[in-house]
């Protein structure tokens, strides 16, 4: 019989699950001099939210980061922004309007239950970070302003300059300080977690690496949390920080928490383009540019060969010969649509030949008409920072006039290409953000949740606040409310030992392969293979080869890497090791969902299954789920387990954009 998920979602119409759920709630008082014990992996937003607010709550909480601080968490890179449903512009926003957005903009591949608590307490985010300070931007009369991002007709996302995320991680550092210095959060710096350790099939503890002594810790309490981020890193060449990897959160896996929707990869619209292949990162050019930049390639074949020759620069050619080819097709959304069909669209026109770069591979966001509509002061006050890294990287200041024709000032436009950014798969969670291993529980990037199979820009601090303020501090106290008979486990226990033992055997064997090739060169090479066959564009015969060859990748891993240096100490080249040795896992596993997934949907693009026009052919017949996938040891294909996807508040719809 296959196997049932259960997904704890109450009964009855979306909008009062939330209400019915905190009606059943079993709520501890931990006030009450109840010690529970909540090992809570990570400091991003996710992280360091639900670390603050488990302390505030009274739980005595063990927080791990890879950083130095938790203000270097990978969180810091947020530019744009992060919605909520204020509805501060008066333009017809609310809760419902959020919640239809967002399940729209995923393609339909979202939990409508958990979709509708996410906007119901979106707003509570923004409250909470203003009372700590998170200094947002203003309008001129003292409110909050607002931006758009892609998917949406209205102005919902609040941001501060182009470091929303930096100053939403302070806010949120701030909170969890407090809690350190008031004993309730103890935190752990540079340690990462290698392994969770399972006691009697429950989430018991975890084991982690002190990366400045190298030595490995074992660390137990009454429930485990890994809000560890996404596996974009899979991809090599990524928008993510380079220390992003998904080690946490596959080993948990591999200890029997199912991975969902696997296949669902962002790749991001505005990204500068790989310029050569000594790259090791990539850089995101804020979606919120999109509010005021056009993006053109142009209209004539032999404009774009002169571009790409270099005997021709973007600001000569004239309005008339620009194809704006994101306004032409989606007339309603224009450069506001989505990001998976924004890049969709670029890749479509580069295919055809109209890239205007050297490589082919770029199209123009250009603010000629916002600079000449608005003044340069008032597009520097909303993109300052962003004109400037972009001027850093590439030695082009979009705000420079290059050129007037007909009486009409031309500015240097940016280069832009898609590039992986975001992952909306993840540990698979239910409605209480438990996973299937019981006290486990997984929260912001790193699980599955609410995204759907595409998210909408300024929705991942959302949904990592949500998870970490509002939503894991109540729902983890109806696993806790057993937990409070049981003690906390020693650290003693076999299974402890047991799990060090493999963690240390397995350190042991990647040093000793003694091979030739370096980490990098190999990580490079996988990147290369994820791009070309499990990237934007993805065929049945395409992910056969990537599957092939990732397995050839990692049979020439195990046989052939050098790692220097021992176990003792900081080894920056072990620990990438680790973390490369679980990408390939990963690279597998968003391969075999692609594989399974005979449709496209969001960011997830067959190429076998588009409309006339490119746009992407659901199937909801036969694909209407979320795919888990159960780890079925090294080398073999995992099991692929259904949960049934319900919807009552929204009707199942082909995504328009058009009008
Ligand atoms: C360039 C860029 C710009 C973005 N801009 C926006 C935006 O404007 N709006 C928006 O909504 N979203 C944006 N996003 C997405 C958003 O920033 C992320 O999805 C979000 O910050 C993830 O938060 P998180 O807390 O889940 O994970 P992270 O911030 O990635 O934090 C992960 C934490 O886990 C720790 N960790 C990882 N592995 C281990 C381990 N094994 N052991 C111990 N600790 C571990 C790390 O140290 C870190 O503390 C952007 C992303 C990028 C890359």
């Amino acid at each position: 019989m296959a196997k049932v998920i259960d997904s704890k979602i109450p009964a009855g119409p979306v909008p009062e699950k939330w209400k019915e759920y905190k009606a059943h709630q079993r709520l501890v008082n931990p006030k009450n001099k109840l010690k529970l014990d909540v090992i809570v992996v990570g400091t991003g937003l996710a992280g360091a939210s639900a670390a603050a607010s488990l302390g505030e709550m009274g739980f005595n909480v063990i927080n791990l980061c890879i950083q130095d601080s938790p203000r270097r968490a990978h969180s810091i890179a947020a530019q744009g922004g992060i919605n909520a449903a204020k509805c501060y512009q008066n333009d017809g926003d609310s809760v419902y309007r959020l919640f239809y957005d967002t399940v729209k903009g995923g393609d339909y591949r979202a939990r409508e239950a958990n979709v509708y608590r996410l906007a119901e307490v979106s707003n509570n985010i923004i409250d909470q970070c203003v009372a700590q300070g998170v200094p947002f931007a203003r309008e001129y009369g003292g409110m909050l302003a607002n931006r758009s991002f892609g998917g949406a007709q209205v102005s919902r996302t609040f941001y501060a300059k182009g470091q929303t995320g930096q100053q939403l991680l302070l806010g949120a550092y701030s909170s969890l300080s407090c809690q350190v210095q008031a004993g309730k959060v103890k935190l752990y710096t540079r340690y990462e977690m290698e392994d969770v350790v399972i006691v009697e099939g429950r989430a018991r503890g975890i084991i982690a690496k002190n990366l400045v002594t190298g030595k490995l810790e074992r660390f137990s309490a009454n429930a485990v949390v890994i809000a560890t981020g996404g596996y974009g890193n899979t991809y090599f060449l990524s928008t993510n920080a380079m220390g992003c990897n998904c080690t946490a959160a596959v080993q948990c896996y591999r200890k029997g928490a199912y991975f969902a929707n696997p296949s669902y990869v962002q790749i991001h619209p505005t990204c500068i383009p790989v310029h050569g292949d000594k790259q090791s990162k990539l850089t995101l050019m804020s979606e919120s540019l999109r509010n005021d930049g056009r993006i053109w390639v142009p209209k004539k074949i032999e404009d774009a060969k002169a571009l790409q020759a270099g005997t021709k620069q973007g600001w000569e050619i004239p309005e008339e010969d620009r194809d704006y080819y994101l306004e032409r097709r989606y007339p309603a959304f224009g450069n506001l649509v989505p990001r998976d069909v924004a890049s969709r669209a670029a890749k479509e026109r580069c295919d055809k030949g109209f890239g205007v770069n050297n490589t082919g591979l770029a199209v123009f966001l250009d603010f000629s008409e916002s600079i000449n509509r608005l003044g340069i002061d008032i597009i520097m006050q909303r993109y300052g920072n962003l004109f400037e890294m972009y001027e850093e990287i590439t030695d082009v200041f979009p705000g420079d006039v290059a050129n007037e024709i007909n009486g009409v000032k031309y500015y240097k436009p940016m280069m832009i290409y898609p590039a992986i950014h975001y992952t909306m798969g993840g540990i698979w969670v239910d409605y209480e953000l438990q996973t299937s291993i019981p006290g486990l529980f997984a929260i912001g990037e790193c699980n599955f949740s609410d995204h759907g199979a595409n998210r909408l820009g300024a929705s991942a601090l959302m949904q990592g606040l949500a998870d970490g303020y509002f939503v894991l501090p109540y729902t983890i106290q109806n696993y806790l409310a057993d937990q409070a008979v049981w003690p906390k486990v020693s650290t003693d226990l076999p299974e402890f030992a047991e799990a060090e033992k493999k963690v240390d055997a397995e350190m042991d064997r990647l040093l000793n392969i003694k091979g030739k090739r370096s980490v990098d060169s190999i990580h490079k090479e996988l990147g290369h293979i994820m791009w070309e066959y499990v990237g934007m564009g993805r065929t049945a015969e395409g992910l056969k080869t990537g599957l092939k060859k990732m397995h050839e990748l990692e049979q020439e891993f195990d046989k052939n890497l050098f790692v220097p240096g021992t176990k003792e100490g900081l080894n920056i080249e072990l620990d990438k090791a680790i973390h490369l040795r679980d990408f390939f896992t990963m690279g597998q596993l968003v391969a075999f969902d692609a594989l399974s997934r005979n449709e496209s949907c969001g960011g997830h693009f067959r190429e076998e299954y588009q409309t006339e026009e490119g746009e992407a052919k659901r199937d909801d017949e036969n694909y209407f789920y979320v795919g888990c996938w159960e780890y079925k040891g090294k080398g073999n294909e995992p099991e692929l387990i259904k949960e049934p996807l319900e919807y009552e508040a929204i009707k199942v719809q082909t995504r328009n954009y058009k009008n």
